[in-house]
Parts: C-alpha cells; sequence; structure tokens
C-alpha cells in the first residue's frame, strides 16, 4: 500500500513525500481510512509505530475539505483538540502538525503549563484551527475565559494510558464535559486496562478497533 491510496488529499502527500516516507506503516494503513470515513477509533499503538501521521494526517484532510467555522470576532474557530500528557509530547505532535500540514491554511498552536499565560492569550486571539495541549493549562484557559472549546468538531487523546498513570483522569473528564458532545473521537494508548476501558467506553461511539 501507498501514501497515494488512503485518500489524502494533495498539499498533505507532498508534505509526506517531503519527508521521504515511502509506504505508510500498519497503524497509518489503518487509521488514516478509518479516521477519513468519519466514525471514532479506538487504537492501541506505540510510541514509534508512526501513531502521530496516523492521526494528524487524516485531521488535516478533514480540515482541509470544509470551511472554517469564525467566532462571533470573525476569528477562525478551534475545530480540532489534541490532549497529551507531556508538555514535549504536545511540542512533537504539534511540529508533526506543522510539518505535514505546510501546505495547507491551517493554523496549529500548541499549549502546556509552566510558561506564561500571556503569548498563549495572544496566539488564541489571532485564531487556531488545531490546538495540542496538556489537560491542566487547558483548563486554566478555559477557567479564566481565554478560550473557547464549544467548536471542537474532532478530539485526540493520545498515550491514554499515559495520561492515566500521570493522574490526568479528572481533568481528562472535565474537558469532556466541555467540548461538544458531537465530535469524532480518536483514543490512542499503548495498553489497554480496565480503566482505559472505562475511559473509551465513555468517550468514544461504536469505534473501529485497531490494533499493532
Ligand atoms: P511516532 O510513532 O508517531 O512517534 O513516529 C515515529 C517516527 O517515525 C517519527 O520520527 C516519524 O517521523 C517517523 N515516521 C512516521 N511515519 C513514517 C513512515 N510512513 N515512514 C517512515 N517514517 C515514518
Amino acid at each position: 500500500m501507498r501514501f497515494d491510496d488512503l485518500g489524502l488529499a494533495e498539499p498533505l502527500l507532498r508534505a509526506v513525500r517531503e519527508q521521504g516516507y515511502d509506504t505508510p506503516t500498519p497503524i497509518q494503513q489503518q487509521a488514516i481510512p478509518a479516521v477519513i470515513s468519519g466514525g471514532d477509533l479506538l487504537a492501541g499503538a506505540q510510541t514509534g509505530t508512526g501513531k502521530t501521521a496516523g492521526f494528524t494526517l487524516p485531521l488535516l484532510h478533514k480540515l482541509s475539505q470544509g470551511a472554517a467555522p469564525r467566532d462571533s470576532k470573525g476569528r477562525v474557530a478551534i475545530r480540532a483538540l489534541i490532549l497529551t500528557p507531556t508538555r514535549e509530547l504536545a511540542a512533537q505532535v504539534e511540529e508533526s502538525v506543522r510539518t505535514y500540514g505546510k501546505y495547507l491554511p491551517l493554523k496549529s498552536m500548541v499549549m502546556f503549563g509552566g510558561v506564561g499565560m500571556g503569548p498563549q492569550i495572544d496566539a488564541l486571539r489571532r485564531g487556531v484551527d488545531i490546538l495540542v495541549a496538556t489537560p491542566g493549562r487547558l483548563l486554566d484557559h478555559h477557567q479564566q475565559g481565554t478560550l473557547d472549546l464549544s467548536k471542537i468538531e474532532y478530539f485526540v487523546l493520545d498515550e491514554a494510558d499515559r495520561m492515566l498513570d500521570m493522574g490526568f483522569i479528572h481533568d481528562i473528564k472535565k474537558v469532556l464535559a466541555i467540548v461538544p458532545k458531537h465530535k469524532q473521537s480518536l483514543l490512542f494508548s499503548a495498553t489497554f486496562s480496565d480503566e482505559i476501558k472505562a475511559l473509551a467506553e465513555r468517550l468514544l461511539n461504536q469505534p473501529q478497533v485497531i490494533e499493532v
């Protein structure tokens, strides 16, 4: 199978070619068409399997297809939210979004704690299509009224098992209570404990299940 066979828009294929990727990895072969087709996804994948491109490429594809909604001040609204357990992973995932989305007119932003809120608020004001965040800082912004999550269409929990290990379950539940009910959700986890299964049950609607 080749990247060209997965249904991705040409600007994404161009960015993938520039990365020098030959063939999609097994998780990409399964996840990309599954996400494009529109359903929820439960994916078992370790780091190093190419899982990041497995969700960022089809999300970028879907976002590139429809016109971006605007908020009351005319800014593009956040349509995709990707939650990660750590700053490092958030930064890596957002870097992937930038790399694969370089030929698309979409704006991404990374948000995590331990740094000032001011520059993040400024970046949010300029408009963001895709937000990659750690849960704590996301909730800080929401509480301060500097973040509108009411237009989220796509929601990703990356490394969900690590998130639970780090004690983020309450924060995740708070985020789930804020984002719209009707959305496409993807959950990636290296392991499937009962806790992950319960979270998947709560978040996902008749998900396609992929394990690599
Ligand atoms: P990940 O599992 O998402 O952390 O990705 C692991 C590494 O694999 C990253 O450095 C990617 O740039 C690289 N990668 C992702 N997809 C492919 C692919 N189809 N072919 C070759 N390398 C890839």
